[in-house]
C-alpha cells in the first residue's frame, strides 16, 4: 500500500474513532495546497540537469504550516502528501501551535557536488518563496537535507523578503538555529521510548535494541540509549542489510529510515516486543494488524518522531522573541512535551478503547478538527 493510501487510511480510521462529521473528514484530507516546480541547474561540467520540486501545504487551522524538505529519489506526489498530512497529525499531538506540511525533492544528494546542491535550492527556494514564511509556512530538514540546506534557504528567501531567520528551522547555531536542535528527534525518540517503558514497568537500561537506519535520527538514538545503558546489539546504515536486521532478536526495534519498510512479507519476522516508529510511516497497515495480533506495542511516527518538530517550535519561538534558550531548558521542555503528549495519546486508548497509533491518530484528528470547525467556513 503506497504511503497516502496508508496515512489516509489512518486518518479515516480516527475519524470513525471520533465520529467526525463526513464533510468535516473530506475537507481534512484535501491539501491546503499542492505545489510541484521545475529546477534546472547547470551541472559543474556546464550541463543542464532538471529536477522536479515539491511542496504539499496539508493545513493551517492550527497555524503556520510546518515540515521537512527531502532530497531523494524516491520523492514522489502521493509520498509528500503523505508525509505532509502526518506533520498535520504530528504537530498537532505534540499541541505546537503549526499546522502540517512537507516539500521535496526528486534527486540523488549523494550524486551531487556541495555547489550543484546550493545551486538546486536556490531555485528551488526562487519558485517557493512567496509561498513560505514565517507565518505561514516554515521548512525545516529531512531526509537529504540538514542545517547548510537550511542555511541556503534562508540566505535566498532573505534576498526577497529581508533578513527573516524564523522562515527554516534546523538552521546552523550561527544563523539563528537552536541548541539542542540537530540531536532532537533522536532525543525526542528516546524521551518517547522511556515514557512507554515505563508503563510496562521497563527501563532503557535492561533491554536490548536494534536500529535501522543510521543518519541523524538512528545516530542520535543509539547514542542516547548506549548513554543510559541500554544494550544497541544491531544498527545498519543505508548500505547495510536492513531486511535481516528487521527480523533480528532483541526487545525494542527502531526502524529510523525510509517508509514502508514493515510490511505484509515481514512482519511476522519481527522478534521485537516493542516498535519505535522513529522514521515515517515505517509500518504499512497491514503489517501494523499483524504485528498487533502477535501483541507488539507499536509507538506511532507521529508520536514518536515528534522530537524534531517540537524543538523547530522552539527555535522558532527563540526566533521571534530574539532570545536564545540554554540547551538543558531546550531538552527539558522536550522532555515535558515528549511526556505530555503520551499522557495526552494514552487518554484517548482509554476513552475509545483502541491502540496507541489510534490514540495518537485520534489525538491529532480531533485537535485540528475542533480548529477548524471553531474558525468556521464562512467565505
Ligand atoms: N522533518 C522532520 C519531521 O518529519 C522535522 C520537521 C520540522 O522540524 O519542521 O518531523
Amino acid at each position: 500500500m503506497n504511503a497516502l493510501a496508508a496515512t489516509s487510511r489512518n486518518f479515516r480510521n480516527a475519524a470513525r474513532i471520533l465520529g467526525l462529521d463526513s464533510k468535516l473528514e473530506r475537507s481534512l484530507l484535501i491539501p491546503f495546497r499542492e505545489i510541484k516546480v521545475e529546477c534546472t541547474i547547470p551541472k559543474d561540467d556546464g550541463s543542464l540537469v532538471s529536477y522536479v520540486g515539491f511542496r504539499v501545504q496539508h493545513d493551517n487551522a492550527r497555524g503556520p504550516m510546518k515540515g521537512g524538505i527531502r532530497y531523494h529519489p524516491e520523492v514522489d506526489p502521493d509520498e509528500v502528501n503523505a508525509l505532509a498530512q502526518l506533520m498535520t497529525w504530528k504537530t498537532a499531538v505534540a499541541d505546537i501551535p503549526y499546522g502540517g506540511a512537507k516539500g521535496g525533492i526528486g534527486c540523488s544528494p549523494k550524486e551531487l557536488s556541495n555547489s550543484e546542491l546550493e545551486r538546486l535550492t536556490r531555485v528551488f527556494t526562487q519558485k517557493i518563496h512567496d509561498l513560505i514564511g514565517i507565518h505561514t509556512d516554515i521548512p525545516a530538514p529531512d531526509m537529504g537535507t540538514n542545517a547548510q540546506t537550511m542555511a541556503w534557504i534562508l540566505d535566498e528567501y532573505s534576498k526577497f523578503h529581508g533578513h527573516s531567520p524564523a522562515v527554516v528551522t534546523g538552521k546552523p547555531i550561527d544563523l539563528g538555529g537552536s541548541l539542542g536542535r540537530e540531536a532532537a528527534t533522536g532525543r525526542g525518540v528516546v524521551y518517547a521510548t522511556e515514557a512507554l517503558l515505563a508503563e510496562h514497568g521497563q527501563a532503557i537500561r535492561d533491554l536490548t535494541f536494534v536500529i535501522q537506519g543510521f543518519g541523524n535520527v538512528g545516530s542520535w538514538a543509539a547514542r542516547l540509549i548506549h548513554e543510559r545503558g541500554g544494550k544497541v546489539i544491531a544498527v545498519s546504515d543505508i548500505t547495510g542489510a536492513p531486511s535481516e536486521l528487521l527480523a533480528h532478536e532483541c526487545d525494542v526495534l527502531i526502524p529510523c529510515a525510509l517508509g514502508g519498510v514493515l510490511k505484509r512479507e515481514n512482519a511476522a519476522d519481527v522478534k521485537a516486543k516493542f516498535i519505535i516508529e522513529a522514521a515515517n510511516h515505517p509500518t504499512d497497515p497491514e503489517a501494523d494488524e499483524i504485528l498487533s495480533k502477535r501483541g507488539v506495542t507499536i509507538l506511532p511516527d507521529i508520536y514518536a518522531n515528534s522530537g524534531g518538530v517540537t524543538v523547530s517550535y522552539f527555535e522558532w519561538v527563540q526566533n521571534i522573541q530574539g532570545f536564545m534558550w540554554e540547551e538543558d531548558k531546550v531538552n527539558n521542555e522536550l522532555r515535558r512535551y515528549m511526556i505530555r503528549a503520551f499522557h495526552n495519546i494514552k487518554g484517548m486508548c482509554q476513552t475509545h478503547n483502541c491502540n496507541l497509533r489510534m490514540g495518537a491518530f485520534t489525538l491529532g484528528v480531533n485537535r485540528v478538527a475542533r480548529a477548524t470547525t471553531l474558525r468556521g467556513w464562512e467565505a
